[in-house]
């Protein structure tokens, strides 16, 4: 079987436009909608990630403010700024861009956000409400997982409540942001759902829940951790992980570093090409699943358009207030 490819892009196009248009709605309605992004160093992931926030609001025409402050901030100095972002009517949603230096705990920032502006669901509030099946404000990466399935399953002309309930789901990663939730988002649509992670790994047992899944998303941060002997024939198969690798131009094995020998056959690296690849093995899990999400151009770059999309959520309860 060759699977079909989940084109992330396209989808991320399709749900663009649409909150485009709901943008200019909720402009005429008197809303300004936009994203405070909240970054404490120059962590590189958060610069990047930063960026991108910034790029899609120009883009799209929603406010963006950055506050990025220095490595050294105190917590309170954090926590100050978090507070004035909380009182700005141009600030709709506020994403903290994580990790914080070590004098700055995550719970000390995150507690502080305005529920109401929490548009990447990290505040306990939320997260019980998302445990509680009343999610406001759905997890950004999960929240691109389900939409991705959802629109896949109805391009198949399928329909979706019918094919969620009591499917066999299973995420492989249990984090916070994206695990857990994901988990929680599928379990709310009457999945039965599995969760494995680094310990069902060290036990031998990740092959026994992953090769049971109709449904298995992968969020571990290991390139290829999956391969075809992990998947089910016929799965949907979607990868979070975004691993930066470098390809052994000798015997293909993908490595960390360019500092180091290939682990594999010794070869120099010095000169190799980097590249990013996802937690499955994409080409052969290609041949055994029936739908898959690339890296790139899958589940990344729906992301984007799920924090849009609360962003535009929160703006509207704003208005109302
Ligand atoms: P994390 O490091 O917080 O969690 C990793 C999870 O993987 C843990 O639950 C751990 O138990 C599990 N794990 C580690 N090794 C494993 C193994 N050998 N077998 C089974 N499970 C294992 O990572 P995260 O923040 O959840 O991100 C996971 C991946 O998703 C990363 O590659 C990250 O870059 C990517 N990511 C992508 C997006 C996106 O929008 N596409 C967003 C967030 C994260």
């Amino acid at each position: 079987m060759a699977a079909k490819i989940i084109d992330g892009k396209a989808i991320a196009a399709e749900v663009r436009e649409e909150l485009v248009k709901e943008l200019a709605e909720l402009k005429a309605a008197g809303a300004n909608p936009g994203i405070a992004t909240l970054m404490v160093g120059d962590d590189f992931g958060a610069g990047m990630y930063r960026g991108a926030v910034e790029k899609f609001c120009g883009e799209m025409g929603l406010g963006y403010r950055n506050e990025t402050l220095p490595a050294d901030a105190t917590e309170e100095q954090v926590v100050a700024v978090v507070k004035s972002l909380n009182e700005d009517p141009a600030v709709s949603g506020i994403l903290p861009l994580r990790p914080f230096p070590p004098q700055v705990s995550d719970s000390a920032v995150i507690n502080t956000i305005d529920v109401g502006k929490d548009v990447d669901c990290f505040h306990p509030f939320n997260m019980g409400k998302l445990t509680l099946g009343e999610p406001t404000y759905p997890p950004a990466t999960p929240s691109a997982c389900l939409e991705l399935l959802e629109r896949y399953l109805k391009s198949e002309g399928k329909d979706v409540t019918a094919e969620l309930e009591g499917a066999e789901i299973c995420v492989v990663g249990h984090s916070n942001i994206v695990g857990k939730p994901m988990a929680l988002l599928v379990l709310n649509r009457n999945a039965t759902t599995t969760v494995s992670h680094v310990f069902t790994s060290n036990r031998g047992n990740l092959a026994k829940h992953t090769s049971a899944a109709d449904i298995l998303v992968v969020a571990v941060g290991v390139p290829h951790l999956i391969g075809p002997d992990q998947v089910k024939e016929g799965a949907i198969v979607l990868d979070v992980g975004i691993n930066r690798v470098i390809v052994c131009p000798e015997c293909g094995t993908l490595n960390r570093s360019k500092k180091n020998p290939c682990k594999k056959c010794g070869a120099d690296l010095s000169e190799a090409q980097q590249k990013t690849v996802g937690d499955v093995d994409f080409e052969a899990v290609s041949a055994k699943a029936s739908a898959i999400t690339p890296v790139p151009g899958g589940v990344g770059s729906v992301t984007n358009m799920m924090l849009a999309r609360n962003t535009l959520r929160a703006a509207r309860a704003q208005l109302k207030k």
